[in-house]
């Protein structure tokens, strides 16, 4: 028996076939830290990271040899990679599997926060989808929208509800992914202090809470639509159990997905239905523990009644946009206050449907204020994929970029050669926000409430 972790959680383990279960002991008491990152793939940028394999079930991921101080290199903060435990990446080969990569379609985060799955999601699905990323609790919602600004896309909407607000938009979305919180066994190598709030009646309330946010929301997904479920939990009843369940009570049927035999995933079947699941042990891949299941919705799900509303005039004229944005036919402009949002045309409709029934906290990108007659361009802007590349930039080497993150004054001199007015700071080419300059001083615009105080 391990000295640390829970006896009644290794005896269960035991019984599982082929369970080794030393192994799992030991990797448990080595805590061996394993960092891993997934690049934005709309950020193009040459890391100063060393990157050493790549994570096997998702594009664009690898593993770090050692995991330095994100807070100091300016390029995470300007969004080019989220850093993300491997085994939740496994998301990219479910969505590629499904064959949703690139398609357009609705999908929902339902428990989003920080937004590892969300910027995932974003980035596998492309620019043609419709992302509602959302977050119960109020204090995490903050962080969630820091997260998708700095992703730098305008096709997803942060929302801050009950997942019972969903059951108001039956038959909407086409997937819908529940990484539900739970009693958290997965995550003991990686935080050891997490042991002493565990226990049966632990497990017991998190399966209770998690049938409740299923149930409460499930009616929101289309027949025919995609339920991806995971947990960071090795214990059944809130695993194969709740694919059972969503099986028994909601008509959904399982769907089981290739694995490669070198990437050390274990397949397994629910009790009842012989739902696919798969769980990840950190003794045999290289992550933290994790489990995922798919279900597929096959009852009929009433929707409901998508009302045309008129479409509104842009109060922002062409021009305005024109001169900050990269062209793009696909976006349209609308207001908030005097606040400017762009968001994919093709969901125009959609968001009026979304506004009705759920707490919006961001809807697309916030390029800026509409004060007299012009734009004071906003952070959101300067992270944006879409902010136009020929703006006024001023490159900065790493001791600036800093300097810039701590909302430090900078030193004129460094913007000689740029001119009066606003200006892109770069590093390794990539915008890390905006500054403007005057005749005798430069104005830092980093916001205050993201600035880097321990740099
Ligand atoms: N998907 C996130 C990611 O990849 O970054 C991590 C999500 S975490 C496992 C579970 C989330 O569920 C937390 O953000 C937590 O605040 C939220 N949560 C807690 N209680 C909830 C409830 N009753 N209903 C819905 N979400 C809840």
């Amino acid at each position: 028996m391990s000295n640390f972790l829970p006896n009644e959680l290794i005896d269960r383990l035991r019984k599982e076939q082929d369970f080794d279960h030393e192994a799992f002991v030991d990797t448990h008491e080595k805590g061996d830290r394993i960092t891993s990152i997934r690049l934005n793939p709309r950020k193009h940028a040459l890391l100063d990271i060393a990157l050493l394999d790549p994570v096997p079930w998702c594009s664009k991921a690898y593993y770090l040899g050692e995991r330095p101080v994100f807070t100091l290199d300016p390029l995470y903060h300007a969004g080019c990679y989220y850093v993300q435990e491997a085994s939740s990446m496994f998301l990219g080969h479910i969505i590629r599997t499904l064959g949703l990569e690139n398609a357009a379609i609705r999908a929902l985060d339902l428990c989003a926060a920080p937004g590892g799955k969300s910027t995932l999601i974003n980035a596998y699905l492309g620019d043609k989808s419709l992302l509602v990323s959302n977050e119960v609790i109020k204090t995490r919602v903050g962080i969630l929208e820091d997260n998708m600004n700095r992703w730098g896309m305008h096709n997803v909407v942060v929302t801050n509800n009950d997942p019972s607000s969903f059951s108001r938009l039956p038959g909407y979305f086409d997937l819908m992914v529940v990484d539900a919180p739970c009693s958290g066994s997965g995550m003991f190598r990686k935080d050891p202090d997490a042991i002493d709030e565990w226990s049966l009646a632990n497990v017991k309330l998190c399966s209770d809470r998690q049938k409740r946010i299923l149930a409460e929301s499930i009616s929101t997904l289309v027949t025919g639509g995609y339920l991806i479920y995971s947990t960071c939990s090795y214990s059944t009843e809130e695993n194969e159990d709740i694919l059972d369940w969503i099986a028994h009570e909601y008509g959904f049927s399982s769907v089981e997905l290739p694995l490669d035999d070198s990437w050390g995933i274990q397949p397994t079947q629910s009790s009842e239905m012989s739902a696919h699941g798969y769980r990840f042990y950190p003794h045999q891949l290289q992550g933290e523990g994790f489990f995922v299941g798919v279900m597929k919705k096959t009852e009929a799900q009433e929707t409901f009644s998508r009302k045309k509303a008129k479409p509104e005039k842009s109060a922002v004229p062409k021009q305005a946009l024109a001169d900050w944005l990269l062209p793009n036919a696909a976006l349209y402009a609308f207001m908030h206050g005097d606040d400017v949002h762009i968001f994919p045309k093709r969901y125009e409709e959609d968001l009026k449907w979304l506004q009705r029934v759920l707490y919006i906290r961001n809807a697309g990108t916030n390029i800026g204020k509409w004060i007299g007659r012009e734009l004071l361009p906003s952070h959101e802007l300067a992270l944006s994929v879409f902010v136009k590349s020929d703006l006024k930039s001023q490159e900065v080497p790493l001791s600036v970029a800093q300097e810039f993150l701590r909302k430090d004054n900078l030193d004129r001199d460094i913007f000689v050669d740029v001119g009066n007015g606003w200006c892109l700071v770069r590093y390794y080419g990539v915008n890390l926000g905006w500054v403007k300059v005057l005749a005798n001083r430069v104005n830092n615009y980093y916001p205050k409430e993201s600035r880097i105080v321990h740099l």
